[in-house]
């Protein structure tokens, strides 16, 4: 009888400790929904008045760019067009703390999607001052949300061209592994030391503080590109030599190959 009490009593123990971490889990469901509802909610009023402010700027200096003001409207419009994309940024963050994260997905010929984010990378390129070359051979279907996806392989390629060096090339490759589409972003420029290659898709983490407000980053770049992936069931992979360059690896899921026939299904 001894031990039948006992052991009541050690799995009674285990009970409470069992609703006890139940109790304490949801909590801290509740909290972390908390939080990104607090944030989604906040950049969503963010949104406003950063438009009425990035408006009102380019009207007064579509209105008179000569004028005595035109230096400061412009560093107005510039600051708030990055208030804006951190706005943006944060609220896509949020979105997807919360699994809410709206995805448009559409099913794609990976060939001419490709082709068109290469245009569009080879541009972001330029505006760094670098060139982009692009070794597409993937074939094979999609169904994703485009501009996501773009959003995303463009961060990695507006990091090849920002850290890398000036006139520097950023190679964009694709093919197909197994039932994957890889897509890589790779660069020649100064590498991510080991100890900080974990540490960079993290939310707000710099490796090189003053190097990266120079060029503009918050650290959202990579955590962004990360996230959006991971919402296509995919994921990213870094590998970096220091002094010798780096290179983003992002892997989606392909979609079955032909569209096959469904059967036909009757409604009335
Ligand atoms: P940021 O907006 O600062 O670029 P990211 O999240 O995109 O933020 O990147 C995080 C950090 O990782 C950067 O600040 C930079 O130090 C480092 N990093 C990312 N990509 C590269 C790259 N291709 N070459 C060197 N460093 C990189």
């Amino acid at each position: 009888a001894g031990l039948v009490y006992a052991t009541v009593k050690v799995m009674n123990a285990f009970r409470r400790l069992y609703a006890a971490q139940q109790e304490t889990a949801q909590r801290l469901a509740e909290a972390l929904k908390a939080k990104s509802d607090f944030i989604a909610d906040a950049s969503h009023e963010l949104r406003t008045p950063l438009t009425v402010l990035r408006g009102n700027a380019q009207l007064a200096l579509a209105v008179d760019s000569s004028c005595a003001h035109a230096e400061l409207l412009g560093e107005i419009l510039r600051e708030a067009n990055r208030l804006s994309r951190l706005v943006e940024d944060l609220l896509l963050l949020a979105r997807a703390d919360a699994a809410s994260l709206p995805l448009v997905r559409e099913r794609l010929a990976v060939g001419p999607f490709l082709a068109g984010l290469a245009d569009r990378a080879a541009a972001l390129a330029r505006e760094h001052g670098a060139s982009l070359r692009a070794a597409l051979e993937a074939e094979g279907w999609l169904e994703v949300d485009p501009v996501r996806i773009e959003q995303a392989v463009l961060a990695l390629v507006d990091n090849a061209a920002k850290y890398g060096p000036r006139g520097g090339v950023v190679v964009l490759s694709s093919e197909i592994r197994g039932d994957e589409l890889v897509i890589e972003v790779v660069d020649r420029g100064p590498g991510i030391p080991p100890e900080h290659l974990p540490l960079v898709f993290e939310r707000f983490y710099r490796v090189d503080k003053a190097r990266s407000r120079a060029r503009g980053g918050a650290g959202l770049g990579l955590p962004i590109a990360k996230t959006i992936i991971a919402a296509h069931g995919g994921r990213i992979e870094a590998m970096s030599h220091p002094g010798q360059g780096t290179t983003m690896s992002v892997f989606l899921p392909l979609a079955a190959p032909a569209s096959v026939p469904q059967p036909s299904s009757a409604r009335g």
